[in-house]
């Protein structure tokens, strides 16, 4: 039974499906130069299907290679049964795969829940998105616990849908120096204080991901986040869909497209390396985003 038509018409059965997907991803990593011979590699995993895959890939493919390890962090942000289920599942997970799980939460970090955090903002009428808060704390304890753990690289499971967006999204709002940090791995540049992020599931589509998930009987949630995407990130999202379903390929040659210019990008955009003067993290301003967040609602 064929579980999968790719873009170009060929038809795949589960297990050529499987080698296919497979493939891809040691092949992202490969022509990316996503790892080196040595690595500490810590995967952000959400307990959704794109990072649980990025996950046991990474761990499946860099198994017998002694000079690399792979663990997991997982931020508990605390938006209620989504954030309870999410936990479950990648608790179950890595116990299952033996894999390492470190496990934090705003609350331990901040002192506060997303939900509380988003209470505040309101109080002081500010029109904070949830994607936004939570965008930015999330950021900021994954670079931070990064280099606690010592890791060399951390991985994340942005998939090939969610690159193509972000790369329309900062076109459609010339915000170039963004841009430029976008790639299969992320920065600008080799930044003291910060580590690399990587994007094993760069070229493969949020749809590959999701069948590949599901064969494999991973246990996740296929729903989105309640507090999901901005509205603007939606009707970009949709737009693409929409095109995508009339010329094959779209999302692909978005993503290639910035892989062209992205070397002059991040030549050009190569701006200077900044510390928050209150928390040490890198950071575009005098304070970073963190800590300019907090001071502003308490
Ligand atoms: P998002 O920003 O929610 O689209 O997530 C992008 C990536 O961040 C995911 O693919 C994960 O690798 C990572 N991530 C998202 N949520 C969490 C979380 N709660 N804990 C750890 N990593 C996360
Ligand atoms: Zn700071």
């Amino acid at each position: 039974m064929n579980v999968y038509t790719s873009p170009s018409g060929r038809e795949f059965n589960k297990n050529e499906f499987l080698e296919y997907f497979e493939k891809k991803v040691r092949k992202t990593i490969r022509t990316n130069d996503l790892l080196g011979k040595k690595e500490r590699i810590l995967v952000a995993v959400s307990g959704g299907k794109d990072s649980t895959t990025t996950l046991y890939l990474l761990d499946k493919i860099t198994k017998s290679n002694k000079g690399i390890s792979v663990e997991a962090l997982f931020i508990d942000v605390g938006i209620g049964d989504y954030s309870k289920v999410n936990k479950v599942n990648i608790v179950k997970f890595c116990k299952e795969y033996d894999i390492k799980l470190h496990l934090t939460s705003f609350r331990e970090e901040f002192g506060y829940n997303l939900c509380y955090i988003k209470d505040l903002a309101k109080e002081k009428k500010l029109k904070w998105k949830s994607c936004t808060i939570c965008g930015i704390l999330k950021r900021y304890i994954l670079n931070k616990k990064a280099k606690e753990l010592k890791a060399t690289k951390l991985a994340t499971g942005h998939n090939l849908d969610d690159e193509a967006q972000a790369i329309i999204m900062n076109m459609f709002k010339n915000t170039m120096p963004v841009m430029a940090r976008l790639g299969p791995i992320s920065g600008t540049q080799k930044q003291k204080g910060f580590v690399p992020r990587i994007k094993p599931l760069y070229l493969s589509s949020e749809e590959e991901v999701r069948i590949y998930s599901k064969l494999q009987n991973f246990p996740v949630k296929y729903e989105h986040c309640p507090c999901r995407a901005t509205a603007y990130r939606k009707e970009v999202a949709d737009l693409l869909d929409t095109f995508e379903k009339n010329h094959k390929q779209t999302k692909y040659s978005i993503v290639r497209s910035l892989i062209e210019i992205l070397p002059d990008l991040k030549k050009k955009y190569k701006g200077k390396v900044n510390y928050c003067s209150k928390c040490g993290e890198p950071s575009a301003g005098d304070t970073c985003n963190t800590c300019n967040m907090f001071k502003i609602l308490k």
